[in-house]
Protein backbone atom coordinates (compact mmCIF):
# COMPACT_ATOMS: atom_id res chain seq x y z
CA UNK A 1 0.00 0.00 0.00
CA UNK A 2 1.63 3.37 -1.05
CA UNK A 3 0.77 6.21 1.92
CA UNK A 4 1.25 9.49 0.78
CA UNK A 5 1.60 10.66 4.66
CA UNK A 6 1.69 8.98 7.20
CA UNK A 7 2.16 10.29 11.03
CA UNK A 8 3.84 8.19 13.53
CA UNK A 9 3.02 8.57 17.24
CA UNK A 10 2.35 12.39 16.88
CA UNK A 11 1.60 14.20 20.15
CA UNK A 12 0.91 17.77 21.49
CA UNK A 13 0.19 19.11 24.82
CA UNK A 14 -1.46 22.31 25.35
CA UNK A 15 -0.03 22.66 29.44
CA UNK A 16 -1.15 19.00 30.84
CA UNK A 17 -3.83 18.82 27.85
CA UNK A 18 -2.41 16.09 25.54
CA UNK A 19 -4.84 17.27 22.56
CA UNK A 20 -3.35 14.88 20.28
CA UNK A 21 -1.97 11.89 21.95
CA UNK A 22 0.29 9.17 19.87
CA UNK A 23 -1.63 9.46 16.84
CA UNK A 24 -0.66 7.15 13.59
CA UNK A 25 -2.42 7.80 11.00
CA UNK A 26 -1.97 6.40 7.07
CA UNK A 27 -3.42 8.49 4.38
CA UNK A 28 -3.73 6.73 0.92
CA UNK A 29 -2.71 8.07 -2.28
CA UNK A 30 -5.73 9.15 -3.88
CA UNK A 31 -8.25 8.60 -1.47
CA UNK A 32 -10.43 10.75 0.82
CA UNK A 33 -9.56 10.22 4.11
CA UNK A 34 -11.88 11.23 6.64
CA UNK A 35 -11.10 12.56 9.99
CA UNK A 36 -14.03 12.09 12.63
CA UNK A 37 -14.25 13.06 15.90
CA UNK A 38 -16.27 15.52 18.20
CA UNK A 39 -15.67 18.83 19.20
CA UNK A 40 -12.11 19.09 21.21
CA UNK A 41 -11.22 15.39 20.18
CA UNK A 42 -7.97 17.22 18.56
CA UNK A 43 -8.84 17.00 14.48
CA UNK A 44 -7.83 20.69 14.02
CA UNK A 45 -4.82 20.21 16.11
CA UNK A 46 -3.46 17.01 14.34
CA UNK A 47 -4.50 18.96 10.64
CA UNK A 48 -2.17 22.08 12.10
CA UNK A 49 0.94 19.83 12.99
CA UNK A 50 0.62 17.88 9.52
CA UNK A 51 0.19 21.25 7.66
CA UNK A 52 3.14 22.91 9.26
CA UNK A 53 1.27 25.49 11.03
CA UNK A 54 2.11 24.09 14.63
CA UNK A 55 5.14 21.55 15.70
CA UNK A 56 4.81 18.21 17.46
CA UNK A 57 5.93 18.07 20.54
CA UNK A 58 7.01 14.37 19.40
CA UNK A 59 6.34 12.10 16.57
CA UNK A 60 6.93 12.40 13.20
CA UNK A 61 5.49 13.55 10.09
CA UNK A 62 6.33 11.42 6.52
CA UNK A 63 5.08 13.49 3.38
CA UNK A 64 5.53 12.30 -0.09
CA UNK A 65 8.51 9.85 1.74
CA UNK A 66 10.00 13.06 3.07
CA UNK A 67 10.22 13.28 7.14
CA UNK A 68 11.98 15.69 9.55
CA UNK A 69 13.23 18.74 7.51
CA UNK A 70 13.27 17.76 4.05
CA UNK A 71 9.64 17.65 4.68
CA UNK A 72 9.74 20.94 4.39
CA UNK A 73 10.78 20.49 0.61
CA UNK A 74 7.85 18.96 -0.67
CA UNK A 75 5.08 20.94 1.56
CA UNK A 76 4.17 23.01 -1.51
CA UNK A 77 2.48 20.20 -2.58
CA UNK A 78 -0.47 20.36 -0.04
CA UNK A 79 -2.79 22.51 0.02
CA UNK A 80 -4.49 23.44 3.34
CA UNK A 81 -8.44 25.13 4.51
CA UNK A 82 -7.85 25.09 8.57
CA UNK A 83 -10.14 28.11 9.98
CA UNK A 84 -9.89 31.63 8.46
CA UNK A 85 -9.36 31.44 4.84
CA UNK A 86 -7.46 34.69 5.29
CA UNK A 87 -8.87 36.59 2.12
CA UNK A 88 -9.39 40.27 1.94
CA UNK A 89 -13.52 40.83 2.44
CA UNK A 90 -12.96 44.09 0.44
CA UNK A 91 -12.13 42.85 -2.73
CA UNK A 92 -13.46 40.63 -5.35
CA UNK A 93 -12.64 35.96 -5.52
CA UNK A 94 -10.81 37.00 -8.69
CA UNK A 95 -8.19 39.66 -6.73
CA UNK A 96 -8.26 37.43 -3.70
CA UNK A 97 -7.25 34.31 -5.50
CA UNK A 98 -4.38 36.14 -7.61
CA UNK A 99 -2.79 37.94 -4.45
CA UNK A 100 -2.61 34.21 -3.16
CA UNK A 101 -1.26 33.52 -6.99
CA UNK A 102 1.40 35.57 -6.67
CA UNK A 103 2.67 34.88 -3.08
CA UNK A 104 2.80 31.05 -3.86
CA UNK A 105 4.60 32.38 -7.00
CA UNK A 106 1.85 30.94 -9.57
CA UNK A 107 0.55 31.82 -12.46
CA UNK A 108 -2.25 33.42 -11.64
CA UNK A 109 -3.32 34.83 -15.28
CA UNK A 110 -3.66 31.09 -16.02
CA UNK A 111 -4.50 29.69 -12.90
CA UNK A 112 -7.37 32.12 -11.45
CA UNK A 113 -9.94 31.56 -14.12
CA UNK A 114 -9.57 27.89 -13.98
CA UNK A 115 -9.75 28.21 -10.31
CA UNK A 116 -13.19 30.15 -10.02
CA UNK A 117 -14.25 27.70 -12.55
CA UNK A 118 -13.86 24.86 -10.35
CA UNK A 119 -15.28 26.50 -7.34
CA UNK A 120 -18.25 27.91 -9.15
CA UNK A 121 -17.70 31.38 -8.33
CA UNK A 122 -16.87 32.37 -12.31
CA UNK A 123 -19.89 34.71 -12.21
CA UNK A 124 -19.37 36.52 -9.14
CA UNK A 125 -17.42 39.27 -11.11
CA UNK A 126 -16.31 42.23 -8.70
CA UNK A 127 -18.24 41.24 -6.09
CA UNK A 128 -16.47 41.81 -2.58
CA UNK A 129 -16.44 38.70 -0.77
CA UNK A 130 -18.02 40.38 2.48
CA UNK A 131 -21.09 40.33 0.45
CA UNK A 132 -20.61 36.24 -0.18
CA UNK A 133 -22.62 33.29 1.13
CA UNK A 134 -20.80 31.59 3.64
CA UNK A 135 -21.12 28.69 1.21
CA UNK A 136 -19.35 30.54 -1.19
CA UNK A 137 -16.71 31.68 1.30
CA UNK A 138 -15.87 28.16 1.59
CA UNK A 139 -15.31 27.29 -2.03
CA UNK A 140 -13.30 30.83 -1.99
CA UNK A 141 -11.28 28.41 0.69
CA UNK A 142 -11.17 25.39 -1.14
CA UNK A 143 -9.90 27.60 -4.70
CA UNK A 144 -7.40 29.18 -2.09
CA UNK A 145 -6.17 25.77 -0.89
CA UNK A 146 -5.47 24.61 -4.46
CA UNK A 147 -3.34 27.54 -5.75
CA UNK A 148 0.07 25.50 -7.16
CA UNK A 149 -1.74 22.44 -8.04
CA UNK A 150 -1.41 20.40 -4.97
CA UNK A 151 -1.70 16.94 -4.83
CA UNK A 152 -2.75 16.81 -1.15
CA UNK A 153 -5.72 18.82 -0.19
CA UNK A 154 -6.86 19.41 3.98
CA UNK A 155 -9.98 20.22 4.57
CA UNK A 156 -10.87 20.76 7.92
CA UNK A 157 -14.40 21.02 8.24
CA UNK A 158 -15.32 22.43 5.05
CA UNK A 159 -18.82 21.97 5.38
CA UNK A 160 -19.73 23.19 8.88
CA UNK A 161 -22.29 25.38 8.96
CA UNK A 162 -23.79 25.24 5.42
CA UNK A 163 -26.98 24.87 4.22
CA UNK A 164 -28.00 21.67 2.20
CA UNK A 165 -27.62 23.46 -1.20
CA UNK A 166 -23.79 24.63 0.45
CA UNK A 167 -23.04 21.10 1.99
CA UNK A 168 -23.75 19.55 -1.89
CA UNK A 169 -21.84 22.12 -3.60
CA UNK A 170 -18.55 21.48 -1.42
CA UNK A 171 -19.30 17.59 -1.85
CA UNK A 172 -19.47 17.78 -5.42
CA UNK A 173 -15.72 19.87 -5.70
CA UNK A 174 -14.07 17.76 -3.73
CA UNK A 175 -15.44 14.40 -5.41
CA UNK A 176 -14.71 15.82 -9.20
CA UNK A 177 -11.12 16.63 -7.67
CA UNK A 178 -10.74 13.51 -6.71
CA UNK A 179 -11.88 12.14 -9.78
CA UNK A 180 -10.63 14.17 -12.37
CA UNK A 181 -7.40 15.48 -11.13
CA UNK A 182 -6.41 12.65 -8.61
CA UNK A 183 -5.99 14.70 -5.31
CA UNK A 184 -5.56 13.12 -2.37
CA UNK A 185 -8.02 14.74 0.51
CA UNK A 186 -8.11 14.85 4.23
CA UNK A 187 -11.58 16.24 5.23
CA UNK A 188 -12.16 16.26 8.78
CA UNK A 189 -15.85 16.70 10.12
CA UNK A 190 -18.73 15.60 12.40
CA UNK A 191 -21.59 15.50 9.77
CA UNK A 192 -20.70 11.59 9.15
CA UNK A 193 -23.45 11.01 6.97
CA UNK A 194 -22.42 13.65 4.48
CA UNK A 195 -18.67 11.90 5.31
CA UNK A 196 -19.59 8.74 4.29
CA UNK A 197 -20.36 9.91 0.53
CA UNK A 198 -17.77 11.00 0.17
CA UNK A 199 -14.63 9.02 2.39
CA UNK A 200 -12.70 5.91 1.05
CA UNK A 201 -11.03 5.97 4.44
CA UNK A 202 -11.93 7.17 8.07
CA UNK A 203 -9.72 7.81 10.75
CA UNK A 204 -11.49 8.01 14.47
CA UNK A 205 -10.27 10.66 17.00
CA UNK A 206 -11.74 10.82 20.58
CA UNK A 207 -10.06 12.54 23.63
CA UNK A 208 -6.51 13.06 21.29
CA UNK A 209 -6.42 9.32 20.35
CA UNK A 210 -6.59 7.76 16.73
CA UNK A 211 -9.02 4.94 18.10
CA UNK A 212 -9.72 3.17 14.99
CA UNK A 213 -8.85 3.54 11.43
CA UNK A 214 -10.78 1.62 8.50
CA UNK A 215 -11.56 1.56 5.07
CA UNK A 216 -15.12 2.30 3.39
CA UNK A 217 -14.95 -1.69 2.47
CA UNK A 218 -13.95 -2.04 6.13
CA UNK A 219 -17.03 -0.54 7.30
CA UNK A 220 -19.05 -2.43 4.91
CA UNK A 221 -18.00 -5.42 7.00
CA UNK A 222 -18.17 -3.84 10.25
CA UNK A 223 -21.59 -2.54 9.33
CA UNK A 224 -22.92 -5.24 7.95
CA UNK A 225 -26.68 -6.04 8.33
CA UNK A 226 -27.12 -8.88 10.81
CA UNK A 227 -28.89 -10.74 13.36
CA UNK A 228 -27.91 -10.61 17.22
CA UNK A 229 -28.91 -13.06 19.17
CA UNK A 230 -28.02 -12.41 22.89
CA UNK A 231 -28.24 -15.61 25.02
CA UNK A 232 -26.34 -17.25 28.00
CA UNK A 233 -25.89 -20.70 26.41
CA UNK A 234 -24.12 -19.89 22.93
CA UNK A 235 -22.74 -23.27 22.52
CA UNK A 236 -26.31 -24.89 22.45
CA UNK A 237 -27.50 -21.96 20.30
CA UNK A 238 -24.71 -22.92 18.05
CA UNK A 239 -25.94 -25.89 17.83
CA UNK A 240 -29.42 -25.13 17.02
CA UNK A 241 -28.49 -22.91 14.24
CA UNK A 242 -26.59 -25.78 12.35
CA UNK A 243 -29.20 -27.92 12.68
CA UNK A 244 -31.39 -25.36 10.73
CA UNK A 245 -28.35 -24.98 8.22
CA UNK A 246 -27.39 -21.79 9.18
CA UNK A 247 -23.25 -21.80 8.85
CA UNK A 248 -22.53 -18.06 8.53
CA UNK A 249 -22.88 -16.99 12.44
CA UNK A 250 -19.83 -15.69 14.74
CA UNK A 251 -19.54 -16.00 17.79
CA UNK A 252 -18.64 -12.65 18.96
CA UNK A 253 -18.51 -13.24 22.87
CA UNK A 254 -19.75 -15.25 25.53
CA UNK A 255 -23.09 -14.03 25.10
CA UNK A 256 -23.89 -12.75 21.28
CA UNK A 257 -23.97 -14.34 18.12
CA UNK A 258 -24.41 -12.85 14.92
CA UNK A 259 -26.20 -14.26 12.16
CA UNK A 260 -25.25 -13.14 8.34
CA UNK A 261 -27.60 -15.30 6.59
CA UNK A 262 -31.93 -15.49 6.44
CA UNK A 263 -31.77 -12.13 7.46
CA UNK A 264 -35.73 -12.44 7.26
CA UNK A 265 -36.21 -15.31 9.33
CA UNK A 266 -35.87 -14.03 12.63
CA UNK A 267 -38.89 -15.73 13.36
CA UNK A 268 -38.41 -18.97 12.34
CA UNK A 269 -34.94 -18.86 14.41
CA UNK A 270 -36.44 -17.25 17.60
CA UNK A 271 -39.42 -20.89 17.26
CA UNK A 272 -35.90 -23.11 16.56
CA UNK A 273 -34.88 -22.20 19.68
CA UNK A 274 -37.79 -22.51 21.70
CA UNK A 275 -38.14 -25.73 20.28
CA UNK A 276 -34.53 -26.73 21.93
CA UNK A 277 -35.35 -25.14 25.11
CA UNK A 278 -32.63 -22.30 24.44
CA UNK A 279 -33.35 -18.67 26.52
CA UNK A 280 -33.15 -15.70 24.35
CA UNK A 281 -32.32 -12.55 26.28
CA UNK A 282 -33.01 -10.75 22.58
CA UNK A 283 -32.74 -11.31 18.76
CA UNK A 284 -32.66 -8.28 16.71
CA UNK A 285 -31.99 -7.19 13.13
CA UNK A 286 -28.74 -5.05 12.78
CA UNK A 287 -27.93 -2.31 10.02
CA UNK A 288 -25.73 0.27 11.54
CA UNK A 289 -24.51 3.13 9.69
CA UNK A 290 -20.94 4.92 10.04
CA UNK A 291 -22.59 6.93 12.92
CA UNK A 292 -24.03 4.38 14.66
CA UNK A 293 -20.65 2.95 14.43
CA UNK A 294 -18.99 5.93 15.63
CA UNK A 295 -20.81 5.99 18.59
CA UNK A 296 -20.33 2.42 19.69
CA UNK A 297 -16.16 3.18 19.33
CA UNK A 298 -16.50 6.26 21.30
CA UNK A 299 -19.06 4.83 23.38
CA UNK A 300 -21.20 8.22 23.61
CA UNK A 301 -23.46 10.38 22.47
CA UNK A 302 -24.34 12.57 19.29
CA UNK A 303 -22.23 15.08 18.98
CA UNK A 304 -24.22 18.29 18.23
P1 LIG B 1 -13.18 21.48 16.97
O1 LIG B 1 -13.99 20.86 15.89
O2 LIG B 1 -14.01 22.02 18.09
O3 LIG B 1 -12.13 22.43 16.50
P2 LIG B 1 -11.10 19.55 17.24
O4 LIG B 1 -11.31 18.09 17.20
O5 LIG B 1 -10.56 20.18 16.01
O6 LIG B 1 -12.43 20.25 17.66
P3 LIG B 1 -8.88 20.77 18.57
O7 LIG B 1 -9.23 22.16 18.10
O8 LIG B 1 -7.72 20.11 17.96
O9 LIG B 1 -10.15 19.81 18.46
O10 LIG B 1 -8.68 20.83 20.17
C1 LIG B 1 -8.27 19.73 20.91
C2 LIG B 1 -8.10 20.15 22.35
O11 LIG B 1 -6.96 21.01 22.45
C3 LIG B 1 -9.27 20.94 22.91
O12 LIG B 1 -9.44 20.56 24.27
C4 LIG B 1 -8.82 22.37 22.79
O13 LIG B 1 -9.44 23.16 23.79
C5 LIG B 1 -7.34 22.26 23.00
N1 LIG B 1 -6.58 23.30 22.28
C6 LIG B 1 -6.50 23.43 20.94
N2 LIG B 1 -5.72 24.47 20.59
C7 LIG B 1 -5.28 25.03 21.76
C8 LIG B 1 -4.41 26.12 22.08
N3 LIG B 1 -3.82 26.86 21.15
N4 LIG B 1 -4.19 26.37 23.40
C9 LIG B 1 -4.75 25.61 24.37
N5 LIG B 1 -5.57 24.55 24.13
C10 LIG B 1 -5.83 24.28 22.85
Amino acid sequence: MEYLLTTNALTKSFGKHKAVNDVSIHIRQGGIYGLIGRNGAGKTTLLRMISGLCAADSGEITLFGYSGVQRLQVMHRMGVLIENTGYYPNISAAENLKLKCIAMGADYKKSVPQLLEIVGLSDTGNKSVKKFSLGMKQRLGIAFALVGNPDLVILDEPINGLDPQGIVEVRDIIEKLNRERNITFIVSSHILEELSKIATDYGIIHNGRLIDEFSTEQLGEKCKERIVILTDDTAKACTVLESIGITQYKVVDLTTIEVFERLDQISQITMEFAKANVRLNGITLKNETLEDYYLNVTGGQKNA
